[in-house]
């Protein structure tokens, strides 16, 4: 059977390899899983091809005798948000989150806020590929219903939070839906906000969408040239945040993951979700606060589903989604920077200061080519060999690739990408030269076996 979602749901081009048919049919299929009946909300990023979506998928959730209720353009963490708040069976959100404007997706959402499990999506996948539509009788279609829930959204994130000052912020949405939110929001707790492409296009005439140091190079020199406290930067759906200390420097994602969750330790034995692929800095941070870490394979939905399952106080990626659960389970751009502002104002201190006190380990990545039939059984031959190879090993987590810890600390993940022909090696050492050398020896060792 086919595939159509990957780790972040549907994603393609625009009618090459995401159709207005697919989209229809998508829609049908979901509403087919529902059982044909209650109310789905559907949200939708700027993109210049997200009313076109919008209208196949709401045209195929009404003939499958779903509701729908369009939340218009929103972050995708309303989508979460408003599923479980209008009591919806579903939430759907069309965005290709930082991928190039002539991309667009369609990711799902629970009743619970939590994005749909593999499981879940492919209960729907086996609905399409099996033709197993189910359209229902002229007297049975739904009805549209157009929902702002922004107000009510942004009253929850901004909601429990006071800050002791008023902060300077430059912020960056990319032109994107975070434009809608962050600004206002940050506004309300008193801040003066400094927006750079906040007003919403789909052509992203701004930045690139992914919030990296090399995209975020206005954004940095505006933080440092207005005397800023910190500039936030998202991605084209605002699920992810990156953040800018006062002297212009982009954080490093893993340090500011690991500050973050140390803060949101309440008592000993509270746990925070990570990936595998994130820094072993994190463990130290939130170890020395008595807290737990637990890694997960890599992707929001598996932190998400992580934090449930183990009832943890925080979870988050590296790349910037991080999820609060005494909100909601979905990862949340303007949630994170209201979070990164309240644990600015606690600490009392320049964000550089508390950067500048965690230490960053260097990271080696290598990439070996990998014919997508043969990544199984290369894997599965590895296994067999790591702990031979390596010595020192302390721990073996195969839960997405293989990642070997060491006794010093470092750590060494191999994986398969989930979408290119290659394998890959991640290699973090506390030192350039370790890390170096123990990638080298994993891509020869993959070398020999594939
Ligand atoms: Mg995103």
């Amino acid at each position: 059977m086919g595939k159509l979602f990957g780790t972040s749901g549907i994603r393609g081009m625009v009618n090459r390899d995401l159709t207005p048919e697919l989209a229809l049919d998508v829609g049908l299929a979901l509403a087919t899983c529902l059982k044909n009946r209650g109310a789905v909300v559907v949200g939708k990023d700027p993109r210049t091809s997200s009313d076109m979506f919008e209208s196949c998928l709401a045209s195929g959730l009404l003939s499958g005798g779903c509701d729908v209720k369009k939340l218009g353009i929103v972050p995708t963490p309303v989508a979460g948000f408003a599923a479980r708040r209008l009591g919806a069976r579903a939430g759907a959100m069309i965005t290709a989150s930082h991928n190039p404007p002539e991309y667009n997706g369609i990711k799902f959402w629970g009743n619970d806020g939590m994005a749909y499990t593999p499981e879940q999506e492919a209960r729907v996948e086996a609905i399409y590929f099996k033709k197993k539509l189910k359209p229902v009788a002229w007297d049975r279609i739904g009805g549209v219903e157009e929902v702002d829930v922004l107000a009510e959204y942004m009253d929850e994130i901004a909601g429990s939070i006071s800050l002791s000052r008023n902060y300077k912020v430059v912020l960056d949405c990319g032109n994107g839906a975070g434009a809608l939110v962050t600004p206002h929001v940050l506004r309300r707790l008193g801040c003066k906000v400094i927006t750079l492409n906040s007003q919403l296009d789909g052509f992203f005439p701004g930045r690139r969408l992914e919030p990296t140091p090399e995209n975020l190079r206005e954004l940095s020199s505006v933080v440092k040239s207005l005397d800023a406290d910190i500039g936030f930067a998202h991605d084209g759906d605002a699920d992810r945040i990156a953040a800018v200390d006062e002297n212009g420097r982009v954080a490093q994602p893993d340090k500011l993951l690991a500050l973050i969750s140390a803060h949101q330790l309440r008592r000993r034995g509270d746990i925070v979700v990570t990936t595998v692929d994130a820094s072993s800095v994190v463990d130290e941070c939130v170890g020395a606060k008595g807290g737990k870490v637990v890694r997960t394979r890599v992707g929001d939905v598996s932190v998400a589903a992580g934090i449930k399952e183990r009832g943890a106080i925080f979870g988050g990626e590296p790349s910037g989604a991080w999820i609060f659960p005494s909100v909601h389970l979905a990862p949340d751009g303007p949630l994170a920077a209201v979070k990164i502002l309240e644990f600015l104002d606690v600490a009392g201190r320049r964000l550089s200061e508390l950067l500048d006190e965690v230490p960053e380990y260097p990271t080696v990545r290598k990439k070996m080519a990998c014919p997508n039939e043969k990544k199984a059984a290369v894997m599965k031959k590895l296994r067999a060999r790591l702990k031979r190879d390596f010595t020192g090993v302390t721990r073996v987590l195969t839960i997405d690739g293989v990642r070997l810890s060491f006794e010093d600390g470092s750590w060494i993940l191999i994986r398969p990408s989930g979408t290119e022909p290659y394998i890959r090696v991640t290699a973090e050492g506390k030192n350039k030269e370790d890390a170096g050398e123990k990638a080298k020896k994993a891509v020869g060792l993959l070398k020999s076996l594939g």
